[in-house]
């Protein structure tokens, strides 16, 4: 059983963190949230007082943090990169921009460390179920080293290419989500002001050519999924903010790539009206409210 820190204890983290004491590691957590902190420290693991005391001494650190600038905080600043040993391998498993993950991979090498981004699919539910996908890059070494621990948290484990090219796999797949969501919406709020019945569209659309995982796990509205964000308020789950920031990411991609990304253009507009009508806190699924008019 491995030793790890683990840093950034929140809607995901918090139960990755559970996995990972349930599997049997010994687990040094750290939040700047008293609230989270102490979540962990229920779980079974240490509370460290600072992210360098969490990644000091141990076999592995993950980091589960909003955005990039707080993965540059916690590594660079923070002092992870700094407090890691030569043997301990760093797992960046936000999601967050491909160039802040290269820029942190090359202060990780400068530093003599392993490093692997690993952003991961499948919500809270899957984090709490252990059923993760983890989208990684880096080199074939530190994939297989922290494989090993990446197992007690997921069950697609997915070796993506280099730095930075597990955030361009999981930029890709929520940028399909975040448009899968307003179509979605747009479906069931037009699908009933024509007079359908709610229940009715979802049966046939769940199985037949509109069928996705966003419908079946998440619908955005309320009924159909008992246990989607939408039958308890669009308490996340996953946030609309954090949507935005991955659209927002996927925007930039494009730009990078020279791509054009129409369906993705609209939805980062789309969500950025809605999280600036106040709703970033609700779940994605929520996008609906703004599709109804009641956003
Ligand atoms: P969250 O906001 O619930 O949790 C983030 C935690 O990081 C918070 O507890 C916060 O206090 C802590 N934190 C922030 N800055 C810190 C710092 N400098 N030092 C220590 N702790 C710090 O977010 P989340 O929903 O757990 O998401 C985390 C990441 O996972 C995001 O990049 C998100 O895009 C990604 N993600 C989320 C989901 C989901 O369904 N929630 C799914 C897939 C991926």
């Amino acid at each position: 059983m491995a030793t790890i820190g683990f840093i950034g204890i929140g809607n995901m983290g918090g139960p990755m963190v559970c996995n990972l004491v349930r599997a049997g590691h010994a687990v040094k957590a750290f939040d700047l949230s008293a609230d989270a902190l102490n979540f962990a420290v229920q779980a079974g693991a240490q509370a460290a007082g600072t992210a360098a005391q969490a990644a000091t001494a141990v076999e592995f650190v993950v980091t589960m943090l909003p955005v990039g600038a707080n993965v540059r905080e916690v590594y660079l600043q923070g002092g992870v990169l700094a407090a890691a040993s030569p043997s301990t391998v760093v797992v960046d498993s936000s999601t967050i921009d491909v160039e802040t993950s290269q820029a942190v991979h090359r202060a990780a090498a400068d530093a003599g460390l392993a490093m692997l981004d690993a952003p991961v699919s499948g919500g809270t539910m899957g984090a709490e179920a252990g059923t993760l996908t983890f989208m990684c890059g880096g080199g074939d070494a530190t994939f297989k080293a922290a494989r090993t621990i990446l197992a007690d948290m997921g069950k697609n484990i997915v070796h993506c290419g280099g730095p930075g090219m597990g955030q361009a796999t999981k930029i890709c797949n929520n940028m399909v989500v975040g448009v899968a969501m307003l179509a979605l919406s747009e479906a069931f709020v037009m699908g009933e002001r024509l007079g359908l019945d709610r229940q009715t569209l979802f049966d046939v659309l769940s199985t037949s050519t509109a069928d996705s995982w966003a419908l079946r796990n998440m619908c955005p509205a309320s009924g159909p999924v008992p246990t989607a964000p939408s039958a308890r308020d669009y308490q996340p789950g996953f946030a609309a903010a954090l949507m935005l920031k991955d659209l927002r990411l996927a925007q930039s991609a494009a730009q990078m790539a020279g791509t054009s990304t129409p369906l993705g253009a609209t939805a980062a507009a789309t969500f950025a009206l809605h999280v600036g009508n106040g709703n970033g806190a609700l779940d994605t699924s929520s996008i609906i409210k703004l599709i109804q008019g009641k956003g």
